[in-house]
């Protein structure tokens, strides 16, 4: 039975290998690893400027709870100007999750 205690939380095990209280940054093309202040609400990502609100498991273990959009919006669109497709893309639905 304890074992399976042990096993309950394959977060709480990750913590053994893996630096605990970072999170991962949601820009495919960044992924950089990122530590927040702990109990912060939000983080911004120091490689890419991304942000995203945090939620807290327990004191030590944030998770991505979604990205800020005002602040990746404005990244967006930075990128956007850049690329300039042809798809066009009207209504675009936020916060799909
Ligand atoms: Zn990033």
């Amino acid at each position: 039975m304890a074992i399976e205690s042990e096993k309950l939380s394959g977060a709480e095990s990750l913590r053994k290998t893996r630096t605990f209280g970072k999170i991962r940054c949601h820009n495919p093309s960044c992924m950089e690893r990122i530590q927040p202040a702990p109990g912060a609400k939000h983080v911004k990502c120091p490689t890419c400027g991304m942000e995203y609100r945090l939620f807290w498991v327990n004191a030590n273990l944030p998770r991505i709870r979604g990205p800020v959009w005002d602040v990746n919006r404005k990244i967006a669109e930075e990128k956007m100007a850049g690329i300039e497709t042809a798809a066009p893309k009207k209504g675009a639905k936020k916060g799909g999750k």
